[in-house]
């Protein structure tokens, strides 16, 4: 019964994390653990439920989510995600995942969080997406990024795109 601030059934939210992380052919554990990602974050479900029900290559990605930055930006974040990197790399695409749906929701916030999420974003997930190789998750994080965290110089530079496409 929970509801996203865009007014869409929460479940929406876990269901396409796992998508993205299906679209990108990610293991069986990793497309669990994204449709579970908030469950121990936003429920009173534990990390030992995740475990005994999923197994415990679930729970570890689950946790790793869970214990890896969230929320407000900070270097802290950036030294977090790298240790979350060499720990086990599933859990940095869930937390991809995850920001890449929360960037393609960043609408419904608003306008201030919305800066300070894509400016994050462009920050710190964009080229963690390019150092792992995703470059279709990259661009999506940059345009995304670039929409919500300059809008006055995207509508700019949109207009200069649409006289120059009509001068030819
Ligand atoms: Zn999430």
């Amino acid at each position: 019964g929970q509801q996203r601030k865009s007014g869409e059934p929460y479940i929406v939210h876990p269901i396409e994390t796992a998508t993205i992380l299906a679209e990108l052919r990610m293991d069986t554990d990793c497309i669990i653990a994204g449709l579970l990602h908030d469950t121990v974050e936003d429920t009173d479900v534990s990390a030992e439920e995740i475990r005994s029900r999923f197994g415990n290559g679930v729970a570890r990605i689950v946790e790793g989510v869970t214990d890896g930055p969230k929320g407000v930006p900070d270097e802290t974040n950036q030294c977090a995600l790298l240790l979350a990197m060499s720990m086990d790399w599933r859990i940095v695409l869930v937390k991809l995942a995850d920001r890449l749906h929360n960037m393609r929701t960043l609408g419904a916030m608003p306008p201030e969080k919305q800066r300070r999420i894509a400016k994050e974003t462009l920050k710190v997930f964009a080229p963690l997406a390019r150092v792992l190789g995703l470059y279709c998750i990259k661009e999506e994080l940059e345009e995304l990024g670039f929409r919500y965290s300059e809008p006055e110089a995207r509508v700019a530079l949109a207009r200069r795109m649409d006289e120059l496409a009509a001068q030819q």
